[in-house]
């Protein structure tokens, strides 16, 4: 391909979990909720007339961003709808980052050129650093502590490699660890940049860092909250999410919009899905509890399973010969293997520190027994160290 930039040629492509098209497959690989999305949200599709698909939608999904403001107390000037979450980090790094800023290999995080170009903690989403890429611009990544934990000394690697922007997912992706509002707004006061949270799947936690957006003591003229209706509303199938940030943040990122980024027919569902909160909690407490007897069934199993605010866990295996090692289980990548060929899909990550790991997004409570089963049957076929 002679024409296209350099940099594409040699880009990683972001690589999603596997997306069978056989039913029979039970699907726990992309943290995709297992319940239907609300009833409400399928009346508006199938309200859709031809007219409203012959003329072009809201451009800013006004009654969207309305629905969503009264949601979430804030004003419509500090949402931005877009087509998905996915969709809003492009448009932060094109806002906020110096393209051109990677340098070359290797000298991009000590030189100058480095400046302008995003902080990220590891591990952490794997997209974010691909959109970088994409755009040209410098990755700083800062390990993350024992047991994923965030510090608040991450705005300072940040700043010394001049990011323009900071990344988290709380919860965490792909731990499920939980941090608090306040330590995100310590890191956003020492952090000379903008710092986005990624609350993909806030919907599974107590909790939400809604303070640091809404206008009060806590609020942050630095911080954006990124949300998503792909988990928590079961509407990945869909395309849409959204940001939340003060109106100044929020204008700059409509000016680089695509003209009609989101559709007719997903602000509809949009609209409809954020005024059925209520209904989709149901879901998010059904979760939760398979979760807990996830947690509680995996552990007796001899996998440790980290504490998880999400609606998937992380949970590693013991190696072999660990002395410590409950289980006649053989490693993750094996285990991930071997349950595929038995039609129970997991996210295996090979990648520092998740390769002892398991990513398994919670199920129904017959999804989770089929992979259970499979899991005793592995054991049972693998030899006793
Ligand atoms: C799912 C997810 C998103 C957004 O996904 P969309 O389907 O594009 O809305 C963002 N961040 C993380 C960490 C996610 O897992």
């Amino acid at each position: 391909m002679p024409y296209e930039r350099d940099i594409i040629t040699k880009l990683h492509a972001y690589v999603p979990g596997e997306q069978p098209t056989s039913t029979e497959v039970v699907k726990l690989n992309t943290n995709e909720n297992p319940y239907p999305p609300p009833q409400a949200v399928m009346d508006a599709v199938h309200a859709i007339d031809g007219e409203s698909l012959r003329r072009y939608p809201s451009p800013t999904a006004q009654p969207f961003r309305q629905a969503a403001a009264e949601a979430h107390r804030l004003s419509p000037e500090q949402v931005i709808a877009t087509n998905g979450g996915d969709e809003l980090l492009r448009m932060l790094i094109t806002v906020y980052c110096e393209p051109g800023a990677a340098g070359r290999a290797g000298e991009a995080e000590r030189s100058e050129v480095a400046r302008g170009g995003i902080g990220v903690a590891e591990p952490s989403y794997s997209l974010y650093p691909v959109l970088a890429a994409i755009h040209d611009t410098s990755v700083t990544r800062v390990p993350l502590g024992d047991r994923f934990a965030l510090s608040e000394d991450i705005a300072d690697a940040w700043n010394s490699a001049g990011c323009r922007l900071g990344f988290v997912v709380n919860p965490h992706a792909p731990s499920g660890r939980w941090e608090t509002p306040e330590l995100l707004g310590r890191i956003a006061d020492r952090f000379d940049g903008v710092l986005v949270i990624d609350e993909a799947y806030v919907d599974f936690a107590k909790n939400d860092s809604l303070s640091l957006v809404r206008q009060g003591e806590a609020a942050r003229d630095n911080v954006v909250v990124l949300r998503t209706l792909s988990k928590g509303y079961s509407l990945a199938g869909m395309r849409f999410g959204y940001g939340l940030a003060g109106a100044g943040i929020i204008a700059a990122l409509d000016k680089v919009r695509d003209s009609y980024n989101t559709d007719a027919v997903s602000q509809r569902a949009a609209v409809a899905a954020i005024q059925s909160r209520e209904v989709a909690a149901d879901s998010w407490q059904k979760v939760i509890a398979e979760r807990n007897r996830l947690i509680d069934e995996l552990s007796q199993r001899g996998l440790s399973v980290l504490p998880s605010a999400s609606n998937f866990l992380l949970a590693s295996l013991p190696s072999e010969g660990e002395p410590d090692s409950v289980g006649p289980l053989p490693q993750a990548a094996a285990v991930y293997q071997s349950l595929k060929q038995r039609l129970v899909f997991v996210r295996y990550f090979d990648q520092d520190r998740l390769r002892d790991s398991l990513r398994i997004t919670v199920g129904t409570p017959a999804q989770n027994d089929r992979l259970l089963e499979a899991l005793d049957e592995i054991a049972a076929t693998t030899p006793q160290a």
